[in-house]
């Protein structure tokens, strides 16, 4: 699973037809990706396997094996998870639609296509990706969140907390040494009830300590004189 230095998403790029080739590299090479090239189905898959891909541009009609084909491949391979997959299609027939959905494709893009509306359809479907591969899981330190599992474990054992201790920890978690002041918490907290008071927050950090410190004795949740809190978890 090799993958270039860079932070760039990578995009993989399965077209036969030279003159697509160009246009859709060159605008995303613009646009800031990296882009891997496939001129067919075979290729495709084998770059598929050897790098992290994070979106596939899959043109459905393809020698030899069938953009279809393609697509039913990379969606059952392992690495395929969090990649959204794209079908480039010159037949606009809704059945058709339906099949490319079907076999797993993510979306679907008729020919032929505002390089615009592509260009929205890409970044789009990044964000869906890097939602789907950062949001279930957040580590700080000792500390790791499984969100969707609800489970959080310090140093490897696992606490018991309540879900507003469990939202506070994970909007903690995810900018730790940055530092909150109470309303900034309430609001991306309590959104709901206005009314509750900002010592309230306290409250439920003081829940939070103790719960972590039951299975570990450093301080990771900090308080900022004055300011707020922050999960940090320097000495
Ligand atoms: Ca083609």
């Amino acid at each position: 699973m090799q993958r270039t230095s860079s932070n760039k998403s990578l995009i993989l790029i399965v077209e036969d037809e030279p003159s697509q080739m160009e246009l859709l590299s060159f605008n995303l090479n613009a646009e800031g990706y990296d882009v891997l090239k496939a001129e067919d189905g075979e290729e495709g898959l084998l770059l598929f396997k050897e790098h992290d891909i994070d979106l596939v541009l899959l043109d459905w009609m393809l020698p030899n094996i069938s953009g279809l084909e393609v697509c039913r491949q990379m969606k059952r391979s392992k690495n395929s998870k969090d990649c959204h997959l794209i079908m480039l299609t010159a037949r606009g027939e809704e059945e058709d639609k339906v099949r490319g959905l079907d076999m797993g494709a993510d979306d679907y893009i008729v020919k032929p296509y505002s390089v615009k509306e592509l260009l929205a359809r890409v970044r789009s479907g990044i964000r869906i990706r890097s939602a789907a591969k950062g949001a279930d899981t957040l580590n700080y330190g000792k500390i790791k969140m499984e969100i969707n599992r609800r489970s959080v474990k310090v140093d490897n054992k696992a606490i018991s907390i309540g879900p507003l201790e469990f939202k506070l920890l994970q909007v903690l978690l995810e900018s730790p040494k940055r530092v909150f002041s109470r309303s900034q918490l309430l609001e991306k907290i309590w959104t709901e009830n206005l009314e509750v008071e900002t010592r309230t927050v306290d409250v439920h950090i003081g829940r939070l300590r103790k719960a972590i410190k039951s299975v570990s004795d450093d301080n990771l949740v900090k308080t900022v004189r004055g300011f707020g809190y922050s999960l940090d978890d320097s000495t």
